[in-house]
């Protein structure tokens, strides 16, 4: 980090007309939550809880869980910590539960697995409720939402958990808020009927840039057609704000295309809430952040959707960023 940018790390992500802009941590395992701290993470906006089951020999018990989950929630108390429930397949396998499939990013992954396996998913929800007691700082966020069904089975499951360690075991556990990625293209033109069934939305840049694109987002073959910045995409994530805030609805995004401070000053025009990212981003997105007017951003936006391909997006990128310095 360089000194200029470590003396702004501590200070307010605010436009220079005032308007703030939260930024939140991506993180998984035991975060770095005193350097996320000094660098004013406003709490965590997405807590990968795959990575303690990636790296577990065989699935981790209920009570294993509720020792992580409340290390993290009591680092980052009264900040929230959003919890994204296991969002294992895909791109993301567990060594001791070998997932053999052809397509294995449509395949069975994130809440599709969750809800085939229910005991799974409730020891998970237990034990995010359990580590929440006295803190109260918990949300639940649900990955891979294709559809409303999924959401109204997830939520019956979560409430099931609340039921048993509240009337079951006289547990003090509040009622989270639970939120839905947007991720799938699918869930892009659902989110008014979402909107009836969550309390908030977090778009997943990373798996909707690759399946509005149909490009692997690890495959280096095609790794030169992967990017945020496409004009689909951009469009894709300005429509989801918009469709959002005509529902009233909070919207976030945790993808990486919030941790590039073009992409950072991008969302910021388009309305997005707040920004969750890396470490390491937080810095650097915070340090252009504060150096744009929402009006400048918004004119910035304007050419981008308009723009016919990648290139010329990134064109329009390169002139801002050269002029913010
Ligand atoms: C995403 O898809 O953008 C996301 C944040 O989730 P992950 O990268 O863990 O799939
Ligand atoms: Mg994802």
């Amino acid at each position: 980090l360089t000194e200029a940018l470590e003396a702004e790390a501590g200070l307010p992500c605010i436009t220079r007309d005032g308007h703030l802009l939260p930024l939140m941590l991506n993180t998984g395992l035991a975060a770095d939550h005193a350097r996320a701290l000094a660098y004013g993470a406003e709490g965590v906006g997405l807590y990968r809880t795959e990575v303690q089951f990636m790296m577990a020999e065989r699935f981790p018990s209920e009570q294993e869980q509720v020792a992580l989950y409340r290390q993290q929630l009591s680092a980052f108390s009264p900040r929230e910590v959003t919890m994204r429930t296991l969002d294992i397949g895909g791109d993301k396998p567990l060594p001791y539960f070998p997932i053999k499939e052809d397509n294995p990013c449509l395949g069975w992954r994130g809440i599709r697995f969750s809800l085939d396996h229910p005991e799974v998913f409730l020891s998970q929800v237990r034990a995010m409720l359990r580590a929440s007691v006295g803190l109260n700082n918990l949300r639940i966020l649900l990955p891979m939402i294709s559809s409303v069904r999924e959401v109204e089975e997830a939520r019956a499951l979560i409430r099931r958990a609340w039921v048993e360690l509240k009337q079951g075991e006289g547990l003090a556990v509040n009622k989270p808020l639970v939120g839905a990625m947007i991720e799938v293209p699918a869930a892009l033109f659902q989110i008014r009927a979402l909107s009836e069934r969550v309390d908030y939305l977090s778009v997943g840049s990373n798996d909707l840039t690759q399946y509005l694109l149909a490009v692997d987002r690890d495959n280096p073959k095609v790794a030169g057609l992967y990017s945020g910045y496409h004009p689909a995409v951009l469009n894709a994530l300005n429509k989801i704000a918009r469709d959002s805030h005509a529902a009233r609805l909070p919207v976030s995004i945790c993808g990486e295309l919030a941790g590039d401070p073009a992409g950072a000053i991008l969302l910021l025009a388009m309305g997005y809430q707040s920004l969750s990212m890396n470490l390491a981003s937080l810095p650097r997105v915070k340090a252009a952040i504060r150096r744009v007017s929402v009006e400048d951003a918004r004119e910035l936006l304007k050419k981008a959707l308009s723009c016919a391909s990648t290139d010329q997006v990134i064109g329009h990128l390169g002139v801002f960023m050269n002029d913010l310095g």
